[in-house]
């Protein structure tokens, strides 16, 4: 089994119903988790620490800053170690200088939950190591993405830091904010969307949810990682302007305001250089223009260079030693194009020697490793593992995201909620339905201890009142080969009519994945999997009543059905609760609040990317520019089936009473931003939350820029009649665009739109913004 089809022989889980736990542990769960959460992190332990004892070593005393220990420390290593430390010293972990007390980063990936496994994390992860750790499995990046909560993704990196320690490890490989350029992309499931403010939100808030754990927390891929297709050696086009305003925000982000520790360098080339030996992207743009001060990590072999790689500002290649060496010698590993070992012990002397790399440099490198090493508390509190994970805490955070991303995209006729109490049948049907598919495939696809399918969820909401009849309706394309004959084929089909039929209600669970959808292939179309929408058709064909469910990462053609369905429902990847989410969101015991963070075209010709996709003799030109998403849809009218932001709800928002109140700060000349403020009033007869979306256009720059871009939103939740007021603020930072002239960002002076509303399409109401000079 090589790397990748490890990484994919754990995509399905047994559907089963999680045994409730017994009151007593919950509590004492519940208790243990309120304790964990008000103990001071690790990192505040270390400003608490008692006083040096006389003569210990600066680096040794944890009162001291953590760059003072650095340049301590330094002091005491020899150029070997140092160069020892720029490689792995496994495939998961860095390496230990035991004599100075220097532990290893013991790493596992995301970042949707923490993929690890028992045992030594120098094997972690590679065939024949240890079992595997069942931990919590959340929802998808797109699904957290699609709830717009920072805070409950907050909530989530910090569930994960507390599993990452529980398991004794230090870091997770997340969060993964490259953006949604184009909807074939193998990982579309995993980033936040295609928006870089929404992206930027929310990898500040997953990485301050995992670091306030003392848990390092790791942004990747860094950058323009939005395509599989020939990963290792595709050599991206982009343009300046495209860099900084659509695929660079959500890393300085990250960095500036998350305060991320670690950066990961992508696998693809950025205007003919690797990523990982790529300066202008590592050292001029993240450390220089950012002020990153922690170390860059490479993706797993991703490195081509010594020399190169050192001096251009990547620090810590992965993955290293023995294990690394078994690996780079597989045949497959040769000929993805991996590159790997360039940072050896041995290699990095010779190049020291030959005067190719200074001592300046090697220090640089070691001493971001070992700053981040200080500042995370590994240092003076090594994580001893042997704790609980998929706690109730956790699974409620996992329960809750899962709900809260669930988009109701269609719902003619009031279809839903379903009324417990008048319906007595219902056909559950679908590929997806009967076995949870919680995520993509790849690294990041985390083995829980249970997993909720969609059959499960309905089934256990039902209760015994409602006869649930299932059929699998078509098989899943390229999983089981008995299913793929026509005889086969069509006995499937006229089962699920049979049950469709003879029941009040359908949900056709349709999607993808995680052999079709994951890391290391792309999607080859946007069309669902064989059968699936005959499948759908067939179903509508004998029940008026047919709710379609969407289990995918990535949009998906929808036109041949569309028209006629009555009812859509997008549940995403939503992790190991999804089956409970989806029947709360189908019975009404929650409302639907979830927003699309993609577009969804009505067929792949109309977006932005596709005569720029996969690219011609190993080179893609992103000639769509900034015109991503959205921002193409709206700015060249074309019309999505969907567009961004959108998502109903069983209740109804008003909004009003827009206004924008410029300010001057204190001791600053001049205006320095606006507060911009409405009313959103809950005019429905049901609880919800709403999402309220600012958006900016700028009609009079000296240069172009799309119709509009976000710079702001908030998840409102209103009790029927309640309304609250919802403010923001926009700065001259929000009004800017990267001038090519200026290489800065600027904001042409003049008079811009606020416009805030429920969707990209979908503007209730508008203002003037007034910028002087
Ligand atoms: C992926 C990374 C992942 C790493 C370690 C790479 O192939 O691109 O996202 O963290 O492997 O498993």
């Amino acid at each position: 089994m090589d790397y990748h089809e490890r990484w994919n022989s754990v995509g399905r889980f047994p559907a089963v119903e999680p045994k409730p736990m017994r009151r007593p542990l919950n509590l004492l769960f519940s208790i243990l988790f309120v304790a964990a959460t008000l103990l001071p992190t690790a990192i505040q332990a270390q400003n608490a620490a008692p006083k040096a004892a006389p003569g210990l070593a600066p680096y040794k005393n944890a009162q001291l800053s953590a760059d003072r220990r650095v340049a301590d420390l330094l002091k005491h290593m020899t150029l070997e170690e140092k160069a020892s430390m720029v490689a792995g010293a496994g495939w998961m972990e860095s390496m230990p200088i035991p004599r100075l007390g220097i532990p290893a980063i013991k790493m596992a990936d995301g970042p949707l939950g923490v993929r690890s496994w028992a045992g030594s994390s120098a094997v972690t992860g590679l065939p024949g190591s240890p079992q595997k750790v069942l931990s919590t499995s959340f929802p998808a990046g797109v699904s957290m993405a699609a709830t717009w909560d920072a805070e409950l993704v907050r909530r989530e990196g910090q569930a994960i830091g507390q599993e990452v320690k529980a398991l004794g490890r230090d870091m997770i490989l997340g969060p993964t904010v490259n953006i949604n350029r184009q909807p074939l992309w193998g990982r579309n499931f995993e980033g936040y969307g295609e928006d870089p403010y929404l992206a930027a939100r929310l990898g500040v808030a997953y990485i301050k949810g995992v670091q306030g754990e003392g848990v390092i927390a790791s942004v990747k891929h860094f950058d323009a990682n939005n395509e599989e297709y020939e990963r290792h050696r595709i050599d991206e086009q982009i343009d300046a302007r495209t860099l900084h305003e659509i695929y660079l925000p959500a890393f300085k982000a990250a960095v500036q305001e998350g305060g991320a520790w670690t950066v990961m360098s992508a696998y693809n080339l950025v205007n003919g250089v690797h990523c990982a030996e790529n300066a202008p992207l590592l050292t001029d743009v993240l450390k220089h223009e950012f002020g990153f001060k922690g170390f860059v990590i490479s993706d797993w072999g991703s490195t081509y260079s010594t020399a190169g790689t050192v001096n251009a500002g990547m620090d810590l290649e992965m993955p290293g030693g023995q294990p690394m060496k078994n690996w780079f010698v597989m045949p497959e590993t040769q000929r993805v194009g991996n590159g790997a070992g360039w940072l050896t012990v041995d290699k990095v002397l010779a190049e020291i020697k030959a005067g190719h790399i200074t001592e300046a440099t090697l220090d640089d490198n070691v001493g971001r490793i070992l700053r981040v090493i200080f500042l995370s508390g590994l240092y003076d509190h090594p994580h001893e593992g042997g704790g609980e994970v998929n706690t109730p805490a956790q699974v409620a955070v996992a329960r809750q995201a899962a709900t809260e991303s669930i988009v109701l995209l269609k719902n003619s006729g009031g279809l839903l909620p379903l009324d417990a109490k008048k319906i007595h049948s219902i056909a559950v049907i679908g590929p997806n339905a009967a076995v949870a598919r919680t995520g993509g495939g790849g690294s990041s696809l985390v083995e829980p201890k249970y997993a909720v399918a969609p059959l499960d969820g309905i089934r256990f909401r039902a209760g015994s009142g409602i006869a649930v009849k299932y059929a699998l309706g078509v098989g899943m394309e390229g999983e089981i080969p008995a299913q793929d004959t026509s005889a086969a084929r069509a006995s499937l089909l006229k089962e699920a009519m049979d049950a469709a039929a003879h029941s009040d209600v359908a949900v056709v669970v349709v999607g993808r994945y995680e052999k079709i959808e994951r890391e290391d292939f792309d999607v080859k179309t946007m069309d669902l999997p064989e059968g699936q929408d005959e499948l759908i058709q067939a179903v509508e064909a004998v029940n008026p009543h047919t709710i379609v469910v969407l289990n995918t990462g990535d949009p998906v053609t929808m036109t041949k059905w569309i028209g006629k369905t009555p009812a859509l429902v997008d549940m995403w990847y939503g992790g190991q609760e999804a089956g409970h989410a989806l029947a709360a969101i189908l019975f009404g015991d929650a409302n639907p609040s979830g927003k699309l963070p993609v577009s969804l075209p009505k067929e792949y010709e109309d977006t932005p990317t596709h005569d720029n996709y996969p690219g011609v003799n190993l080179k893609v030109n992103y000639a769509e520019g900034i015109y991503v998403g959205y921002r193409y849809y709206d700015t060249k009218n074309v019309e999505p089936l969907f567009p961004f932001g959108f998502g109903l709800s069983y209740t109804s928002f008003e909004y009003s009473g827009l206004t924008v109140t410029p300010y001057v700060a204190s001791g600053k000349a001049g205006l320095v931003g606006n507060v911009v403020s409405l009313t959103v009033r809950n005019t429905g007869k049901r609880a919800g939350a709403e999402v309220v979306e600012l958006y900016i256009h700028d009609g009079h720059a000296k240069i172009d820029r799309p119709a509009h871009e976000l710079k702001g939103f908030k998840r409102v939740e209103l009790k029927p009649g309640e309304e609250q007021t919802v403010a923001f603020t926009l700065d001259r930072a929000d009004l800017s665009y990267w001038s090519p002239e200026t290489m800065a960002w600027v904001a042409d002076p003049g008079t811009f739109e606020v416009q805030v509303g429920a969707s990209s399409r979908d503007i209730r109401l508008k203002a003037v913004l007034a910028l002087a000079r």
